[in-house]
């Protein structure tokens, strides 16, 4: 009995330590949401059967060139909830940690995202995936892409980061060749440029001005862990300290 009771001062003592020392505490529940929430994965389920039932519907209409989806790459076909549930343990080199963790090729698919792609080839859909990661993690994207029978997972189709992060010079290239159905992704710059706004107000802005096309031509998925609408809030500021960061997010609170 007493053993027992030293045994669980220390587990618990350990808990108590664990707890004190998380790296970023605010970042528990939005990773949790991923992790541990079924609503996520019905949310995702939802944006991909959305995107099916659109890609179907669209692809019967008569079109002047060949057909082509957009699909973004992390959090959108590919999670990495992994690599943030233990930056909110530890505080991670980025991107040294960022790139061996690709280099691993352990992101596993988000619901619904397989389903949509192989209904793509199906129908002799061109698949293009545009990623922010850069050019020379093509290979292991590609290879964690292959990994879980992503179709069309091949060079010319991955399109990685050379410099600039705006996606649209990617978009144009492939839209000078192909009628672009859906563009699919979890950060609104997956879209277009008009949605790279500075602020939490312009990009509200923004989504109001289109918001016609979410749903349509925009499919959407849901990420609380990282993206542009969280570099805004922290002015695009790096290496914040917890306190900073505090304090910037607490800026955005309405009550
Ligand atoms: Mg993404």
């Amino acid at each position: 009995m007493r053993k027992a009771i030293i045994l669980l001062i220390i587990l618990l003592t350990f808990i108590g330590i664990w707890a004190e020392e998380l790296n970023d505490e605010g970042s528990l529940v939005a990773v949790l949401y991923h992790q541990a929430s079924a609503e996520y994965q019905a949310i995702c389920y939802q944006a991909y059967n959305l995107a099916s039932d659109q890609l179907i519907r669209l692809s019967k209409k008569e079109h002047q060139k060949p057909l082509a989806v957009i699909l973004d790459v992390d959090e959108t076909v590919l999670s990495n909830s992994k690599y943030n549930a233990l930056e909110v343990i530890r505080k991670r080199e980025y991107p040294k940690e960022f790139y061996q963790w690709i280099d691993e090729m352990n992101s596993e698919p988000i619901a619904g995202a397989l389903e949509f792609t192989l209904l793509a080839d199906s129908l002799g859909i061109k698949i293009f995936y545009i990623t922010n990661r850069r050019d020379h993690k093509q290979a292991p994207t590609i290879g964690n892409l292959q990994k879980y029978g992503f179709p069309q997972a091949v060079p010319e189709q991955v399109l990685c980061k050379v410099k600039e992060s705006s996606k649209e010079k990617r978009r144009q290239q492939v839209m000078a060749d192909y009628e672009v159905l859906l563009l699919i992704g979890d950060n609104l710059i997956d879209f277009a440029d008009c949605f790279a706004g500075r602020s939490v107000e312009e990009r509200a802005d923004a989504v109001n001005t289109w918001k016609a096309e979410f749903g349509r031509r925009y499919i959407i998925l849901p990420n609380t862990m990282h993206g542009f609408w969280q570099k805004v809030i922290e002015d695009f500021e790096y290496d914040l300290t917890p306190e900073q960061l505090r304090e910037k997010r607490l800026k955005y609170l309405k009550y």
